[in-house]
């Protein structure tokens, strides 16, 4: 089963992804993308938001689902550290001695951890052992319509220092002036999941784990996505820059093979995902879609999403 999310969302003044400072000012990291205006194609800078951030959140979830479902998490990942056994001395940690052959090498990095089983891993030794990631995010980027209202602008905030009786300045409080360049745009980005991938060996494609554990890891794989998204613990800058806004629309479809929702940067999103789904159905696959939009909130299409999968015997 393969189940993919397109997210709408909406955030004022947020600082959820931030690249780098340049003395006193922190900027937002912005791409470059293109709009067509008057039926001329231009380019404009947008801020955006990094899969690679959003994939950071996403593990931090699982940790935590994982862990109250009392399923194996290896020490880095606990601590967010997501190093992902990249070399020898973060897998002796979780295997030793480390053994030749690649197939037992994932063999023990699969059960030492969910967040590598999930989320994937690159060993990069001898021999070198390679995972996907069951999970694929999106970077998060302004809706195309809307994309030329989108803004980063930068916002002037100040640190106040202490200076002592004894200093040259005397007794005065001294400013420490500071900008950090805050983003506004309404955003959509994907989140797929392969639960056919979870517990299953990228070498040899059969089970490194038993069935009960592998319907279980699906189940916090599920639930992390959930409490991401209900909880918008995502990006960085959180205690002072907490996005002001929400989920808008939510789509979710299962389908039996990987098919990817049509990215919801575009308005049209809800009803080509229909159209395309509808053809796949003519193939006889069995399909489920649902959607959060005006009086109905995220959380409603999520948990359907999740009875279904359950009623389907995923776990
Ligand atoms: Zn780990």
């Amino acid at each position: 089963m393969f189940l993919s999310v397109g997210i709408r969302f909406e955030a004022n003044v947020e600082a959820l992804n931030m690249v780098e400072t340049a003395g006193n000012y922190t900027k937002h990291r912005r791409v470059p993308y293109l709009i067509e205006e008057n039926g001329k194609l231009k380019t404009v800078y947008v801020p955006a938001i990094s899969g690679e951030s959003l994939a950071h959140a996403y593990q931090e979830h699982l940790v935590n689902e994982a862990l109250s479902a009392g399923l194996p998490v290896c020490d880095d990942c606990r601590r967010g550290e997501f190093y992902k056994s990249m070399n020898k001395i973060h897998l002796e940690k979780k295997v030793s001695p480390i053994p030749d052959d690649p197939k037992e090498i994932e063999e023990a990095i699969v059960k030492a951890c969910v967040v590598e089983d999930v989320g994937g891993f690159l060993y990069a030794e001898k021999p070198p052992v390679r995972r996907s990631s069951a999970f694929q995010v999106s970077y998060a980027l302004p809706v195309k319509s809307v994309a030329l209202f989108a803004t980063s602008e930068p916002q002037l905030h100040a640190r106040h220092a202490q200076i002592d009786a004894s200093s040259k300045k005397g007794n005065v409080s001294e400013q420490m002036i500071y900008y950090v360049e805050t983003g506004t745009a309404l955003y959509g980005f994907i989140f797929n999941l392969d639960l056919d991938a979870v517990g299953i060996s990228a070498i040899t494609s059969k089970p490194i784990l038993d069935d009960n554990e592998i319907k279980k890891r699906r189940e916090v794989s599920l639930k992390a996505l959930f409490r991401m998204l209900s909880s918008s613990q995502f990006g960085a800058k959180l205690s002072r820059f907490f996005p002001v806004g929400g989920i808008t629309e939510l789509i979710v479809t299962v389908t039996e093979h990987p098919f990817v929702v049509t990215s919801p940067i575009y308005d049209d999103y809800i009803e080509r995902t229909k159209r395309r789904l509808n053809i796949l159905k003519n193939f006889g696959e069995e399909i489920f879609i649902t959607i959060a939009k005006e009086d109905r909130v995220a959380e409603e299409a999520l948990k359907e999403a999740i009875d279904y999968l359950n009623e389907k015997g995923v776990f």
